[in-house]
C-alpha cells in the first residue's frame, strides 16, 4: 500500500482534527493507494457541515453545496470535501430527492457505488476503514456493487456506465451478480443526461483498453441503449479477417489507437458503423460493404451530436471516418500521395495514418504493425517539405489571373478549370508554371465552349 500523505493534506487534516472533526480520504485516492499508486487527486469526507468547513478555511468554493460538497483551496491545491451523507429516495434515478447529513462514516460509505469505492483512510490515525471488503475486491480485480445490485443501479443509472469505465481503467472484471444486476437494469442509463454519459465515454476512450468497457456494455444491453449502430455490428462480417465480427474488430481497433488521442480513438470505434447497413452477400459467399465509409460518417456524426461532443472533435472524427478506406502500397507514385494529401487535408494526415494503423491492428492478423505506414509517413513528410504544389493555394495561377490574362469569365467554367489545373499539377508538379497553366486553361475553356 502506498502510504505517503503529502504535507498540505496533513495540514488540512490537522485543522479538521484540532476543531474536533473527523476527516477521511475517500474515493479514487484510497483506491490508488491500496493498489500501491500515488493518488492523482484527493477527495475528503468529514462530519463537519459545509458551513463548518467554510468557517475553518480561508478559501472555500461552494461547488456542490446542496449535496454537501465544497472545494478547499489550500497552498496551491484544491481538495473536494463532502459532508458524510445519507441519500434519500431516488425518484428521478439520478439525484437523490433529499440529502441528509450523518455523523457516521459507515453510513456514508454505504451509499457509495462499488465496494472498492467504499474505502476510507482516517487521516488522523492512518487506519483504513473497509466495511464492504473493498480491499479484497481491489486485490482480486473485481467491481462489485455494494448491497443489492438491482437496487443500486435503479437508484442511479450512471453507476452502470461507471462500472464499465472502471473495468477499462483498471482492467477489472465485474462480479457476476453485479453483471446480472446490470442486465436487469440497463435501461436506466437512458435517464442519465447525455453530458454525463459522454463524460464516461470519454474516460473509457482514454483508458488503456476501452474494449473491456464496451464488451460489458454489449453483454448488459447498455451498448444497444447508447450506441445501437455499434451493437448491430455483432455477428456481422465474421467471414472477414481472423473471424472477428465488425463489433469485435471495431473494439480491437479502438484499443489499438493511442489512448491520448480522443478523435482517433473515437474514429476507430465508429469507422465501420455503416457496415451492417451496406453488407452485400455475393453468390460465392463473399461479403462486401461498398460505400460503408460514407454511411459510417453519417452514423458517427449522429452519435457525436446526440452526446454533444465538441464540434471540433465531431468534424475531425467524421473526416477521419470518411477517408479511412485507403490502402497504401509502397509502389504508389508521388502523384497518388499528393492527391491523398489534397483530399484529406494536411492537418488530418497524422491522425488518418494512426487510424489506418489502428484499423490494421484491429484486423486481428498475426502482424500487429502495419508494414508500410512508416514508409508512408516518411514520404508524406518529404512531400510536405518539397515545395511541390499540394492544392489550389499552391497553383501558379488563380481565378484572378485566369480572368485577366486568359479572358475566362467568373462562373461555373472557372471552377471546373481550376479543379482541372489542380489535378494537373498534383499529377506533375513541373506543369505548375504560369504560362503552361494559362495555355491549358485557355484550351480547356475553348473546349468547354465548343
Ligand atoms: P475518479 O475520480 O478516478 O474518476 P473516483 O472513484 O474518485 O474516481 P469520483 O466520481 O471522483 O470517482 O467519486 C468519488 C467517490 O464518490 C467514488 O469513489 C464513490 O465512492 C462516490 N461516487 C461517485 N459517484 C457515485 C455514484 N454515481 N453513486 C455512488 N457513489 C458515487
Ligand atoms: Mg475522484
Amino acid at each position: 500500500m502506498y502510504r505517503r500523505i503529502p504535507p498540505f493534506l496533513k495540514k488540512i487534516a490537522s485543522i479538521f482534527k484540532d476543531a474536533g472533526y473527523s476527516v477521511y480520504l475517500v474515493g479514487g485516492a484510497v483506491r490508488n493507494m491500496v493498489m500501491g499508486h500515488k493518488p492523482l487527486d484527493y477527495d475528503l469526507a468529514t462530519d463537519a457541515t459545509p458551513e463548518d468547513v467554510i468557517k475553518l478555511f480561508h478559501r472555500v468554493i461552494p461547488t456542490g453545496i446542496r449535496h454537501g460538497t465544497v472545494t478547499i483551496l489550500f497552498q496551491g491545491h484544491s481538495v473536494e470535501v463532502t459532508t458524510f451523507r445519507i441519500d434519500g429516495t431516488y425518484s428521478n434515478l439520478r439525484h437523490p430527492d433529499s440529502v441528509s447529513f450523518t455523523p457516521s462514516i459507515e453510513k456514508d460509505l454505504e451509499r457509495r457505488d462499488f465496494t472498492m469505492n467504499a474505502l476510507a483512510l482516517d487521516l488522523a490515525t492512518g487506519a483504513l476503514l473497509d466495511p464492504h471488503d473493498g480491499k479484497e475486491d481491489l486485490q482480486k480485480g473485481i467491481i462489485r456493487a455494494i448491497g443489492n445490485p438491482v437496487e443500486r443501479f435503479s437508484e442511479d443509472g450512471l453507476r452502470l456506465l461507471r462500472a464499465c469505465r472502471f473495468s477499462s481503467q483498471l482492467g477489472f472484471l465485474v462480479h457476476p451478480d453485479t453483471l446480472e444486476g446490470m442486465k436487469k437494469t440497463h435501461g436506466n442509463i437512458l435517464k442519465v443526461s447525455v453530458e454525463r454519459i459522454r463524460s464516461e465515454i470519454e474516460k473509457i476512450l482514454s483508458s488503456p483498453k476501452p474494449s473491456l468497457a464496451f464488451r460489458i456494455m454489449d453483454q448488459t444491453g447498455l451498448l444497444e441503449d447508447i450506441l445501437p449502430d455499434l451493437a448491430a455490428a455483432r455477428k456481422v462480417g465474421e467471414k472477414g479477417s481472423a473471424g472477428l465480427d465488425v463489433l469485435e474488430h471495431s473494439l480491437k481497433a479502438c484499443d489499438g489507437a493511442p489512448a491520448d488521442n480522443l478523435p482517433v480513438r473515437l474514429a476507430a470505434l465508429l469507422h465501420d458503423l455503416g457496415k451492417p447497413g451496406c453488407r452485400v452477400v455475393h453468390p460465392d459467399g463473399r461479403e462486401t460493404y461498398h460505400g460503408h465509409e460514407k454511411v459510417s460518417e453519417e452514423l458517427a456524426r449522429n452519435f457525436m451530436k446526440k452526446y454533444r461532443f465538441p464540434k471540433l472533435v465531431e468534424e475531425r472524427v467524421c473526416r477521419l471516418v470518411y477517408h479511412h478506406m485507403f490502402d497504401y502500397q509502397p509502389d504508389w507514385p508521388d502523384s497518388a500521395l499528393r492527391r491523398l494529401i489534397f483530399r484529406v487535408g494536411t492537418e488530418y494526415l497524422d491522425d488518418l495514418i494512426l487510424l489506418r494503423e489502428a484499423d490494421h491492428y484491429g484486423g486481428g492478423g498475426a502482424i500487429k504493425k502495419h508494414p508500410y505506414l512508416d514508409d508512408l509517413r516518411k514520404r508524406i513528410s518529404y512531400l510536405l517539405h518539397s515545395g511541390d504544389p499540394l492544392g489550389p493555394r499552391d497553383l501558379a495561377v488563380n481565378g484572378h489571373t485566369l480572368h485577366e490574362e486568359a479572358g475566362i469569365p467568373e462562373g461555373r467554367a472557372m471552377g471546373t478549370i481550376l479543379s482541372h489545373l489542380v489535378e494537373t499539377v498534383l499529377d506533375d508538379p513541373a506543369q505548375n508554371k504560369k504560362d503552361i497553366l494559362l495555355k491549358i486553361a485557355r484550351n480547356l475553356y475553348l473546349s468547354i465552349q465548343g
